[in-house]
């Protein structure tokens, strides 16, 4: 077997572009590096047994998410007792702003923070000259004395065109049979939300909160995607595809549109994320014309004024409810999600939530708490007012108001397989509108057998939305009444809950899957579907 530079080990919930793009950065250096996946706990033995295997010179941990930092962490200390006796090297969010929780496991050599491009390259040629390590920027290590030191970060660096792309090896994810790639065009956002890790990230070094790769370089990467890999649908995860001046984003947007059409690229779907105050009417259906633009992540996040302002989105309900009366009305999938919890949510913010899901019930939606993620603004006004707990990499706190307290352990218990796991019904329903989406988005509207399957689609989201806000209801009026003061009423009704929404929401994943068998078999038989897998002519 082969034996690399270097491994980078991350999630692979979709194609990781982090370890994808520093495996590139080690190739351009004329360096050997490959990928690895590590999708959680039960995965480390195998995984370090792959990697021990392979012995490379250093192994790369992309500590992207502050929940699973243990378990690189463990993934690092199965790797030592392997025998394993490279250099291992943590990076992403959580290296960058917890280098001393990092750097207290033993098995861990160092920590790189900020964009690691050309710092793990540094780092490559340096492994064994610890003389040349202060030179390297964001790296941190423990001294002789244990001591952890951890160099500043360079500023930004702007010229993103200049980074190595991810390296692209394997088969692409289909969804509908439609190869699916992720990409990114640009790096940080213009927003300055108090909850955000993404923000924090971009902000603890100096230099512009965001950045853009050209048009031309995203088209070029794109057509690359297209002709070579036959991807079909392409997915933005830059934190905001839009810009905040939206003559700015159809001027951006419609130049990358422009590239693909120089290069021959035919139908495709786009995927992007967006804030409210960046859409304004009429621009998502140009787009959806112009780019194929067919989903759009909207970062609604909280209903109320108060949870608004908390969180610190910067826009008011009003602008949220108008950019998802825009995709409604002009054709483009939104999706969100909310963080109903806050620190000083009251009950009434909570009843403001429910009024928003209840306008759009045919939109997806999924809700949860917002998390004091590390070096957060919420992280820093938690601890200095005394209400942050941390044990490790884990951070928590409690809601101050009583209410939203109870509201929010219910919610935790009641809701936790339907909301919380990856395959629960919130995340498969949105997964489900956008299948839908997908046939609607590629296929002539007269296609045999299309409009019923859409309706159904439609009927069946309206149905799980309802359920769902009807359970949260009434968790809300149990919160309000003399009950919640009795503990065993309290258990009672969480159980009596989670029961319904576990056994209802089983029964409608079944009828979802089902019309999800449907959607696949409809894209299978379709000329049209085949049309936009064939190859563009000439190629
Ligand atoms: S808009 Fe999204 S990415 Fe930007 S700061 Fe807010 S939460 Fe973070």
């Amino acid at each position: 077997m082969e034996r690399p530079d270097a491994i980078f080990v991350g999630a692979e919930l979709e194609d990781n572009l982090s370890t994808r793009t520093l495996a590139a950065a080690v190739r351009a250096a004329g360096r050997t590096a490959a990928t690895e996946r590590f999708d959680g706990a039960a995965d480390a033995a195998r995984v370090a047994g792959r990697i021990a295997a392979r012995d490379p010179a250093l192994v790369g941990l992309s500590m992207a998410f502050q929940h699973r930092a243990d378990e690189f962490v463990g993934l690092a200390t199965a790797l030592r007792a392997l025998g394993y006796r490279g250099h291992i090297c943590a990076g992403g969010h959580v290296a960058t702003v917890m280098p001393e929780t990092v750097l207290a496991a033993e098995p861990i050599d160092t920590v790189l923070g900020h964009e690691g491009e050309e710092g793990i390259v540094a780092l490559l040629r340096a492994l064994d000259d610890r003389a040349a390590w202060p030179a390297i920027p964001a790296l941190g290590w423990r001294g002789d004395d244990g001591a952890v030191r951890v160099n500043p970060p360079a500023p930004a660096r702007r010229d993103l065109d200049a980074f190595p792309l991810p390296v692209r090896e394997g088969t692409l994810r289909r969804h509908l049979g439609l190869p699916f790639v992720p990409l990114w065009g640009s790096r940080g956002c213009y927003g300055a939300c108090r909850f955000c890790a993404i923000s924090t990230f971009h902000r603890l070094r100096p230099g512009p909160r965001l950045r853009f790769r050209s048009p031309e370089s995203i088209a070029a990467e794109m057509a690359t995607l297209y002709h070579d890999h036959g991807a079909r649908i392409f997915c933005f995860h830059d934190e905001t595809m839009f810009l905040p001046r939206p003559a700015r984003t159809r001027e951006r947007l419609d130049a990358i549109a422009a590239g693909l059409r120089a290069r021959g690229v035919g139908r495709i779907a786009v995927v992007g994320k967006a804030r409210p105050d960046g859409i304004e009417p009429g621009l998502l259906g140009h787009l959806r014309e112009s780019l194929g633009l067919m989903r759009l992540y909207v970062g609604i996040e909280n209903w109320s004024a108060a949870g608004l302002e908390h969180l610190g989105r910067g826009v008011t309900a009003e602008q949220n409810a108008r950019a998802l009366e825009a995709c409604r009305a002009e054709g483009v999938y939104g999706c969100y999600n909310l963080l109903i919890f806050e620190p000083d949510t009251t009950l009434e913010d909570l009843e403001d939530n429910l009024r928003g899901m209840e306008r759009f019930p045919d939109i997806p939606v999924n809700f949860c708490r917002a998390e004091a993620y590390a070096g957060t603004p919420l992280w820093h006004d938690l601890r200095r007012a005394g209400r942050l707990r941390t044990e490790g990499f884990a951070t928590d706190y409690t809601l101050s108001d009583p209410k939203a307290r109870l509201v929010f352990r219910m919610v935790r218990e009641a809701f936790r397989d339907r909301n919380f796991a990856a395959d629960g019904l919130a995340n498969m329903t949105m997964s489900f509108g956008y299948e839908r989406q997908l046939l609607r988005h590629f296929l002539p509207a007269g296609e045999r057998g299309l409009a019923e399957l859409v309706r159904e689609v439609d009927a069946l989201i309206l149905e799980i939305n309802a359920d769902t806000r009807d359970k949260l209801a009434r968790i809300l009026r149990f919160a309000r009444s003399p009950a919640a003061a009795d503990p065993a009423a309290v258990a009672a009704t969480t159980f009596e809950l989670a029961t319904e929404i576990n056994v209802g929401g089983a029964a409608l994943q079944e009828r979802l899957i089902d019309l999800r068998r449907e959607m696949n078999l409809l894209a299978e038989r379709s000329g049209a579907w085949r049309e936009v897998l064939a190859p563009a002519p000439g190629r």
